[in-house]
């Protein structure tokens, strides 16, 4: 892909350094819609309204969208008020829909979408011959070779206002945040492709309310492009995504905790300074997930050993796992004494989550 000039569409789009684009997951209602846009309309810093029109829900079941009528909702926001507009499109008549409406002024594809390369490709070739930006979510995976094969397909058709969205990844064990950033992604895109603007979804990312500053503020240390969030007049009675989106309200109050960088500051020193503390962070989740799970296989030993009345302590099984850490710690060029603590940490714990399974075994056996 040639990327030259690839950015300036984008940086078209914002007057700060930052592109904000906020409103509701679901376009549910014309007032929800309106209220919504009227409310973010007032926020100079947001530029883009963003309403899920077709909604890819994991239960059938689930509200799915209000489809066409809804593109008139965003026609109404493109009328009322100085905001562009973007919705999701899942297929090829999606796009005919977004294209006959003229309501819609960017088009994003979703995460799910974009592990999809036949779906992808449908919608490449429906929008051939405009010149529509495309924002890209991350694939549901970590597979940055999909998420690039997505752009290239963009591309090929002669789409060239083209940005990617990171909104994170399939956790595969449950923990805090909704999904997990895995933030040696997006920086692997940006090293290859410094043209590509990344726009960050904290709201994705987080899964509650809670979370969504701290991630936001994540990415503008970051240096990341601009920011999706979900905004919502009554985020209780949301028909989708209820617990991360934000009132008007409190979207305010984050903007006005957010702390812009300064434009002072030596460029090359905080990206590589940000690159590395993004790395850092991530690979301690992934430490700390990994941790979780061989905790999980731990606790199941521990109901196996004691349903078979096996001794928790097995002095062979630890002094191989001693030798067998050690050896490949040094073939990483790690500290012996290091990895030794390191693990007898870990079985330390071990041996306490099975001490308090046999402990609650016995329990329960006498009260039999
Ligand atoms: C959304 O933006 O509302 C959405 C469905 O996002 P994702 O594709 O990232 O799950
Ligand atoms: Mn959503």
């Amino acid at each position: 892909m040639d990327l030259i000039h690839f950015k300036y569409w984008f940086d078209c789009l914002k007057d700060s350094n930052f592109l904000f684009i906020a409103g509701p997951c679901s376009a549910e209602s014309e007032e929800q819609v309106l209220q919504t846009a009227k409310a973010l309309n007032n926020i100079p810093l947001v530029k883009v309204f963003r309403a899920g029109v077709w909604k890819p829900r994991t239960s059938p079941n689930s509200f799915e969208g209000r489809g066409q009528e809804a593109l008139e909702w965003l026609k109404l926001v493109k009328e009322q008020t100085d905001l562009l507009t973007a919705t999701e499109v899942a297929n090829a008549k999606h796009v005919e829909q977004v294209l006959r409406s003229e309501a819609i002024d960017i088009v994003w594809i979703g995460a799910r979408t974009t592990g999809n390369p036949f779906s992808v490709q449908e919608i490449a070739q429906a929008l051939r011959g405009t010149d529509i930006p495309v924002l890209i979510k991350n694939p549901v995976f970590p597979d940055l070779r999909l998420w690039l094969g997505a752009f290239e397909r963009f591309y090929k058709v002669g789409l060239r206002k083209l940005a990617a969205i990171h909104r994170g990844f399939y956790p595969m064990v449950k923990q805090k945040l909704r999904n997990i950033p895995k933030w040696e992604v997006p920086i692997e895109l940006k090293t290859e492709y410094p043209q590509i603007p990344i726009i960050g979804d904290p709201s994705h990312i987080a899964g509650l309310t809670d979370y969504v500053g701290e991630i936001a503020q994540k990415y503008l240390d970051f240096n990341f492009d601009g920011l999706m969030i979900e905004v919502h007049t009554q985020p209780s009675k949301a028909m989708s995504d209820a617990r991360q989106q934000l009132t008007p309200d409190q979207f305010t109050q984050l903007l006005d905790k957010l702390k812009f960088r300064k434009p002072d500051f030596d460029e090359d020193f905080v990206d590589k300074l940000a690159k590395y503390r993004m790395q850092i962070d991530s690979i301690d989740y992934q430490i700390i997930e990994l941790l979780g799970q061989r905790m999980d296989i731990v606790k199941k030993i521990g109901a196996y050993k004691n349903a078979h009345d096996i001794s928790i302590f097995q002095l062979d099984r630890w002094k191989e796992i001693v030798i067998s850490r050690i050896k490949m710690g040094l073939s990483l060029g790690l500290d012996k004494d290091f990895i030794r603590n390191f693990i007898q940490l870990i079985h330390k714990e071990s041996i306490n989550q099975q001490i308090k399974i046999r402990k609650n075994g016995t329990k329960r056996k006498k009260t039999n």
